[in-house]
């Protein structure tokens, strides 16, 4: 399998369907800890951490990435971020965690529908690769 950087130099923005619409859709499996009517969170398939997370909004209206988010898109935004806390609590992150939204090429961003990486149960370090 191509490492996160390969897959992510080789993905291009864009707004086509993504592997996330199949989780959404319940047509590929994913291991799902929290779901409600706006917001997904499940569990990344190639974990870089004990605990890591996907948190994604069901209906991607035009975030593709954060760097695409106009005004509209506050409220969800925010929602996103309150789920991610609700998570690592939920996932019983009582030392801290991260959280991290890859954004474009040179941020590593491989799927193109906004998503935000929830990662814990170990140290992290600092600058990140
Ligand atoms: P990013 O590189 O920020 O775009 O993150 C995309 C993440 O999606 C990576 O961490 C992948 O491991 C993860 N991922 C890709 N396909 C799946 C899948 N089918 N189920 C869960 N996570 C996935």
């Amino acid at each position: 399998m191509a490492s996160e950087k390969e897959a992510a130099l080789a993905a291009a923005p864009s707004d086509s369907p993504t592997i996330f619409d199949k989780i959404i859709n319940k047509q590929i499996p994913a291991n799902v800890v929290y779901e409600d009517e706006q917001v997904l969170a499940f569990r990344d398939i190639s974990p870089q951490a004990p605990t890591h997370i996907l948190i994604i909004p069901k209906l991607r209206d035009g975030l593709i990435g954060i760097s695409t988010a106009e005004g509209r898109h506050c409220e969800i935004l925010g929602r996103l971020l309150y789920t991610a806390k609700l998570v690592a609590k939920q996932e019983g992150l009582k030392d801290g965690f991260r959280i991290v939204i890859n954004d474009g090429p040179n941020g590593c961003q491989s799927v193109y529908h906004l998503h935000i990486h929830l990662l814990g149960g170990r140290q992290m370090n600092w600058p990140p690769g």
